[in-house]
């Protein structure tokens, strides 16, 4: 094993919890040098876990080449190599785990387990400056509203079924919508939802703190079956019902944590209007408002690679034989001792 040299050193970080591929190459100092995305795109339907996994282990050896490549470092230069041990899809976060231990245990350089949604928070925090945070995080897979305190970042609010992104996509999907290359159907929606004028009633559940998006979206789909509404109309009503159960959450969170800043992050991060909406509860509690570029708001190596070099210099290894992967790993599990 190579000496842990806290200030100087090299992390890689590989991601892998569902569609998208990545590899990021971190600095200790928090420069990220690469971040490579390799995104695996289903011939029709949703993300089928074993198909997405094939996939991951077809491009693996292309995605790390081209990430030292952009990095401008060798192999031999590493100093621990970290990846995205949950939550996840079991296939897909399986693969990544393969993946890493195998270069950690060839390189003879430690290993280090992180957890993507910790991963999300960070890369958002490195990213925009925030220090200490509410985050909103939406993505395909995860609607989370969570906020430091005591030593983790807890969950204050979450989904109870599927989430946000997925509610969009599913819709987008059901609609007959078409994607351009790479055009995630969120966007798609987003650019629909623009020309959408009158509201449609839809069912808005916040339940507590919790939201749920299933009866949403059923009642979405059966108004775009039944006919009689136009789909720009149903793609605004959809976005405004589904934001503002998000919105309503993280702002009780922020009256209540008193923290003064919102990070948003997550793929549906990239919406103008939830932008919009997130920064006008920021505003009126005095909070500054961040968001995080979508290179860094998606699924990525490089959030992997930087908490990976957080969580080393903070005395985390992941010994092989403790590194299989977990699929429902909470955040509130994970001790954070860098935000003491
Ligand atoms: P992730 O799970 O973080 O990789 O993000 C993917 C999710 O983000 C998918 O559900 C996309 O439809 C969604 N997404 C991407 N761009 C947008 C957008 N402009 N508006 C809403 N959702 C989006
Ligand atoms: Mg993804």
């Amino acid at each position: 094993m190579k000496s842990q040299k806290v200030g100087e050193g090299y992390c890689l970080g590989i991601e892998s919890t569902a569609d998208d591929f990545s590899v990021g190459i971190a600095t200790f100092k928090g420069e990220i040098l690469a971040n490579i995305i390799d995104a695996y795109i289903p011939p029709e339907g949703g993300i089928h876990p074993r198909e997405a996994a094939r996939h991951h282990a077809e491009v693996a050896d292309k995605v790390i080449e081209e990430a030292f490549k952009t990095a401008g470092i060798k192999p031999k230069d590493l100093t621990v190599v970290a990846f995205s041990q949950g939550p996840g899809l079991g296939p897909c976060l399986r693969t990544g785990a393969t993946v890493a231990r195998t270069l950690a245990s060839y390189l003879r350089v430690p290993l280090v387990g992180v957890n993507h949604c910790v991963a999300h928070i960070e890369i958002g925090k490195l990213k925009t400056g925030a220090v200490d945070p509410v985050t909103l995080y939406v993505s395909g897979g995860n609607t989370i509203v969570a906020a430091f305190d005591a030593g983790r970042y807890r969950v204050f609010g979450e989904t109870l079924d599927i989430a946000l992104g997925n509610c969009l996509d599913v819709f987008a999907r059901e609609a007959g919508l078409r994607q351009k290359a790479g055009e995630p159907f969120g966007a798609v929606v987003e650019k629909l939802a623009k020309s959408g004028k009158r509201l449609v009633p839809l069912p808005y559940t916040v339940k507590g703190m919790d939201m749920s998006f299933s009866g949403l979206l059923t009642a979405a789909i059966k108004a775009l079956r039944e006919g009689g509404y136009k789909l720009e109309d149903l793609c605004y009503s959809l976005q405004e019902t589904a934001f503002s159960m998000v919105v309503e959450v993280t702002e009780r969170a922020l009256a209540h944590t008193e923290k003064r800043e919102v990070l948003l992050t997550g793929g549906v991060a990239a919406n103008k209007r939830l932008q919009e909406m997130v920064r006008a509860i920021a505003e009126e509690h005095n909070a500054k408002f961040c968001t995080v570029p979508s290179e860094y708001a998606i699924d990525n190596g490089a959030m992997i690679a930087w908490t990976g070099v957080l969580a080393f210099t903070h005395g985390a290894i992941t010994p092989i034989e403790e590194s299989f992967v977990r699929l429902r790993w909470r955040l509130e599990e994970v001790e954070v001792p860098w935000m003491g």
